[in-house]
């Protein structure tokens, strides 16, 4: 076992991750967050872990496919040493058929799923009518139901995790410090909004996302997909629905008509939640590359540390893996980062 220090800049989950994963290897670590667990984008109310549709297969959906599958396990792992709740559930997505090609792709990816993701979840289409009311308006008869996808509620997964780190002996400072042996930054789209000097290019950006928390028990029941708008059953009796995607912006953090808007889309496609009760907006930066695809591995601004960054829309569903594979390369130099992801 390894007994490196450890520092990660950023307590969020890929920050957080990277940082449980190291501490189960061995490692003694400290995260430095500068304002609170969870206030970059990972806290957002939303927290779809969906998979990749299974066909045109590459190696970001293996990687998202390995680290969903560990999905289950580790975050009961994490509120077993925690004892708090994660809101993790595999409940499964239901998604409106809007078009003839949808349907179409649709059928196909029955025998896809079966061969991508084999026991981890099927793909299946039913006719609307086979669904009972918590089910998306779909112009075509019929809905597309995975058994694979699950959800979080991303605020208590990170608060959760938090928690198992320090009770496994690791530091969450809140403010700054000094930081102890080798580095990591897993600083979200703040980190990325820099530029190597080697590669004259920026790492990435951050693209603007809003959502809104309604009061509305769907507990345990499958997510919903429709019109590009995840709405989430979380288990505490609320449902998230988002998100925007804005690349221009001025102020990070307001909502806006953007957000009434996708609320309308939504409540107009589930009618169920008409006259549930609004709780919250939010707003957040995701960090995108200019690859789409994370960035891991060391740091192109300065090689001597690490970086962990680039979870755009989808970095909860990868956040297990890429700790796991953040920790082996950082403490015992075995490199398993996907070519695609690789920062150098
Ligand atoms: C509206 C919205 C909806 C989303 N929905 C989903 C979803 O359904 N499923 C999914 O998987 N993903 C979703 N995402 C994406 C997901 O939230 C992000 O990919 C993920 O949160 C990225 O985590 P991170 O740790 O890289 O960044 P962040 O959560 O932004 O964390 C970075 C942290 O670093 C800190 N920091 C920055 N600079 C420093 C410094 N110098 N020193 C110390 N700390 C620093 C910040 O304060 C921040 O807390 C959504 C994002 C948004 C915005």
């Amino acid at each position: 076992m390894s007994m490196a220090d450890v520092t990660i800049y950023g307590g969020g989950i890929l920050g957080l991750a990277t940082a449980w994963s190291c501490i189960k290897k061995g490692a003694r670590v400290r995260v430095i967050e500068k304002l609170g667990v969870g206030y970059g984008s990972s806290g957002s109310p939303v927290g779809a872990l969906a998979p990749h549709t299974p066909d045109n297969w590459n190696e970001k959906k293996q990687f998202q496919f390995e680290s969903l599958a560990l999905g289950k396990s580790y975050w009961a792992e994490i509120e077993r040493v925690s004892g708090l709740p994660t809101g993790y559930v595999k409940c499964g997505r239901l998604q409106a058929v809007q078009d003839q090609r949808t349907l179409l792709l649709a059928k196909a990816r029955v025998e896809g799923a079966k061969k991508r993701w084999g026991e981890e979840g099927n793909w299946n289409l039913l006719r609307h009518g086979e669904v009972n009311d918590w089910k998306p308006r779909s112009s075509l008869d019929f809905l597309i139901y995975d058994t694979f996808s699950a959800i979080i509620n991303p605020r208590f997964a990170c608060i959760s995790l938090a928690k198992a780190i320090s009770n496994l002996g690791g530091e969450i400072i809140i403010g700054e410090a000094e930081p102890v042996g080798k580095v990591i930054y897993a600083t979200g789209a703040i980190g990325l909004d820099a530029t190597p000097e080697k590669s004259g290019s920026k790492l990435g950006t951050g693209v603007k996302g809003q959502a809104i928390l309604v009061r509305y028990n769907a507990s345990g029941l499958p997510q919903l997909f429709v019109d590009g708008i995840y709405i989430i059953p979380h288990l505490n009796g609320t449902v998230a629905i988002g998100s925007t995607s804005e690349k221009i912006f001025l102020n990070t953090s307001s909502t806006d008509s953007q957000l009434e808007e996708l609320y309308h889309r939504a409540i107009d496609n589930v009618p169920l939640l008409k006259h549930a009760k609004i709780l919250s907006r939010w707003a957040g930066v995701r960090a995108r590359t200019s690859s789409r695809s994370p960035i891991m591995g060391r740091n192109p601004l300065n090689p001597s540390s690490y970086i962990a960054n680039g979870g755009y829309k989808i970095g909860f569903s990868m956040a297990p893996k890429i700790g796991e594979v953040m920790a082996d390369f950082i403490l015992f130099d075995k490199d398993e980062i996907p070519k695609s992801f690789k920062s150098l």
